[in-house]
């Protein structure tokens, strides 16, 4: 049985109050916050460890290596990854994401190509293929997405053709909450011959994730929204595209030999990651997954399901509410809804006076909300160390919210 409250008592940050009421931090899906193991691995890097790594010969170095090295073969254990060497550190999902539409892009898309990406995307897993498109020539085309918040599956059949080189989705919408089916989207894509990225920023931490059970090529996923560091993330690349692709930016550490002509790279995830790293950032991510494994992900996932499940429930009690996305079955543990009585910023300012952190606006999927006909929605987002209570609490503020505009 998992100790939940001391769980929560992780925490330090949610102890505090915010304008005389205490915190309801329910913005987890922008970024998660951090308990006392994360905060205290970085510090006692900085305390004890500070080094560069790979390229000092003396002890500290070594520490620092030994631990940034540590942290990557953690990840890649908790993702599934085959190899350590399958994780490139990113500074989050978006620069995994355009790492892949950078180098995978500029060397295996030609005009004619299609990329094919939903509707539900994240701007992140947009705008780098909008950019590779027009690089290279290719299209790019959008699963469409059902009333429901689910994607069109028929019509991903239909899209997914032989000109199809890419298929990129997310493996949980940051909007609507919807779980993709990205076993079976992987399988499609590879049955035409089309490599697949898989944009994993809501998920991993949330939910088991093991890649090779997914069968992608790629997966993007960030540290702070694991309760890990801002400023760093990770791709996993299948081994395949480890050493088909050429590097993205070049500098030190990711070269074997430089002349003044030429270079020679290394292989491996270093080849992508030129210059000093985030060392701290890694250091900081590997212990949030010790933390997690800790409490385990299946216990995690539970819990966030039996919560995100109340919370819909409590939510659907509301007048003039609309919420996005799949209102029966699992789904992420968020929900973006709009009232008839407010606009999402007017009721995400006034809930924010209460001491309730909701975000209000588009979420970065600007077509997502032309699709829904929505100017933007609050949007709650819960992790494990949110409660039934602080839900209770947050539908006295809504309601008394609705009050207050109508
Ligand atoms: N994809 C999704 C689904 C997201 O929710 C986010 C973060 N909101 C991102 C990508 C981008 O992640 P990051 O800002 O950490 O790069």
């Amino acid at each position: 049985m998992i100790d939940w409250p001391q769980v929560r008592a992780q925490f330090p940050i949610l102890q505090q109050q915010v304008n005389g009421k205490p915190l309801i931090y329910f913005d987890s899906a922008a970024t998660s916050q951090k308990p006392l193991a994360v905060i205290e691995a970085m510090d006692h890097y900085y305390r004890w460890d500070n080094a560069n790594v790979h390229r000092g010969l003396h002890e500290l170095s070594s520490r620092a290596t030994d631990a940034f090295e540590a942290a990557r073969a953690k990840i890649a254990r908790f993702v599934g990854a085959g190899t350590a060497d399958e994780i490139i550190y990113t500074r989050g999902t978006t620069e995994a994401i355009n790492l892949v539409a950078g180098i995978w892009g500029a060397h295996f898309l030609k005009p004619g190509d299609v990329v094919l990406i939903t509707e539900m995307e994240h701007h992140s897993n947009i705008v780098p293929w909008q950019l590779a498109a027009q690089r290279s020539g290719a299209t790019l085309k959008f699963v469409p997405v059902l009333d429901d918040g689910t994607l069109d599956l028929v019509a991903a059949d239909e899209l997914l053709t032989a000109e199809v080189k890419l298929f990129a989705f997310n493996h949980i919408s940051n909007s609507l909450g919807t779980i993709n089916p990205v076993v079976d989207l992987c399988r499609k894509a590879r049955s035409i011959g089309a490599v697949t990225l898989v944009d994993g920023a809501q998920a991993v931490g949330h939910v088991p994730v093991n890649v090779q059970d997914i069968g992608c090529d790629f997966y993007a996923f960030s540290g702070h929204k694991m309760c890990g560091p801002t400023g760093i993330g990770a791709l996993y690349c299948r081994t395949q595209w480890l050493e088909k692709m050429p590097p993205w930016q070049g500098g030190g550490e990711m070269i074997l030999h430089v002349s003044m002509e030429r270079s020679t790279y290394k292989s491996g995830p270093a080849r992508f990651e030129p210059g000093t790293p985030p060392i701290a950032g890694a250091i900081g991510m590997g212990a949030a997954v010790d933390y997690l494994e800790s409490i385990g992900i299946e216990n995690i996932a539970a819990y966030d399901d039996e919560l995100t499940q109340y919370a819909m429930g409590r939510l659907q009690e509301l007048e003039g509410i609309r919420i996005l996305g799949p209102l029966t079955g699992k789904r992420g543990s968020l929900a973006a809804f709009t009232l008839a009585a407010a606009h999402p910023h007017d009721l995400v300012t006034l809930t924010n006076e209460q001491g309730l952190a909701l975000r209000g606006g588009h979420h970065c999927t600007q077509p997502l909300m032309r699709r829904f006909k929505a100017p933007g929605t609050a949007r709650a987002s819960f992790y494990f160390y949110n409660t039934r209570a602080e839900i209770d609490a947050m539908m006295d503020i809504l309601n008394d919210a609705i009050r207050f505009f109508s």
